[in-house]
């Protein structure tokens, strides 16, 4: 089963030309659920992967930068003739918000479900599960985790017929939890394998809570709004440095950490060293890169960059020219990035 992430958008609080404002497309099988919905969020999907039919979407919080993406997302799927409802979920106070993004969006022909998280509710999806986390940001906000099922043990051919089953049937009848002549599936299986877990800061401060959630996660997608001249100012925003977080994710022992609400305010090398010289396994996704997750007997989790997504043609569902058809419209390029190094928006980020 493969399971991704997408980044639509990796910025913070201001859009630039390279960085679209937060989303993140998580992709598990056939799921596709977004967590977060900057403006913009829609344009950045149709100019990459397409804008895909989603299955749900999470919201973290709601200043500006985190939402303003989905009256334009919810409108376009009603004009598309979306029938199966659409369920999206963020911390109390989501309702009133709903309220003003539908005035925004006009009337929509299919089912809206609103749904208020409290701490410790845990959603059960096919295969996986999804809980909001405590965060430490202004005003209610919430990580979230995503974590898969256990899986069974590593099946034992050799044992299992030394204790006298017959490959074929029963080998696949044990495996499946039934007790055959006496055999039970623990005498054949190994321990059960952990799934895997992924955990997505949202907005926030360096927070125990969140350390606690992404504890052993194979990726920990973290805020990084500034580096660590302006720790203070992080503090008295909410937010995190590039180092804090580093330091959450190796407190945490997770596989990778992945940076992002990321500002213009400072040189993406000054982020990505600073982390770096605290947990090594750190990386700095740009627009519409991908981490693939495998199991974990398969490797590691690996930060594949845009452009080699485009050139093996990863475009489904986008229906339109690739981006490479025209010039000086599209992807963020591997090299020189303006746009990276404009002004800062001088209030508070979001
Ligand atoms: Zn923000
Ligand atoms: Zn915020």
């Amino acid at each position: 089963m493969d399971l991704s992430i997408f980044f639509a958008g990796t910025g913070g609080s201001v859009p630039t030309a390279r960085r679209g404002l937060p989303a993140i497309l998580v992709r598990r099988g056939g799921d596709r659920i977004l967590f977060d919905c900057g403006e913009g969020t829609q344009r950045q999907l149709v100019s990459s992967i397409g804008l895909t039919e989603l299955t749900e979407i999470y919201l973290t919080h709601f200043h500006a930068d985190h939402w303003l993406g989905l009256p334009g997302m919810i409108k376009t799927f009603d004009l598309r003739g979306r029938e199966r409802p659409l369920a999206i979920h963020g911390p109390p106070g989501l309702r009133a918000l709903l309220g003003l993004v539908l005035q925004m969006a006009g009337r929509v022909g299919f089912e809206l479900e609103v749904i208020e998280l409290g701490l410790g509710d845990v959603l059960i999806r096919d295969g996986y599960r999804v809980a909001p986390v405590a965060v430490a940001h202004r005003g209610r906000a919430y990580g979230y985790a995503l974590f898969e099922d256990e899986r069974p043990g590593v099946f034992d051919p050799q044992e299992a017929v030394r204790l006298g089953l017959s490959e074929g049937p029963e080998f696949g009848r044990v495996q499946r939890g039934e007790t055959i002549r006496g055999v039970t599936p623990e005498q054949v299986l190994g321990d059960a394998r952990p799934g895997r877990k992924l955990v997505l800061s949202g907005d926030t401060g360096p927070c125990e809570s969140l350390r606690i959630a992404a504890h052993r996660a194979d990726v920990l997608v973290h805020e990084a709004t500034f580096a660590e001249e302006e720790d203070e100012r992080a503090g008295q925003t909410g937010h995190s440095t590039a180092v804090q977080a580093a330091r959450l994710a190796r407190e945490a022992g997770v596989g990778m950490l992945a940076l992002n609400h990321v500002s213009t305010r400072h040189p993406l090398s000054v982020l990505r060293d600073e982390a770096r010289s605290v947990f090594s396994p750190t990386v700095i996704p740009r627009d519409f890169d991908t981490i693939e997750i495998p199991l974990a007997e398969r490797g590691e989790p690996m930060l594949v960059r845009w452009e080699a997504q485009a050139a093996a043609g990863a475009r489904p569902g986008s229906g339109e020219p690739a981006a490479s058809a025209q010039p000086g419209e599209g992807q963020p390029a591997a090299s020189a990035a303006p746009g990276e190094g404009q002004p800062a928006a001088a209030e508070a980020p979001g």
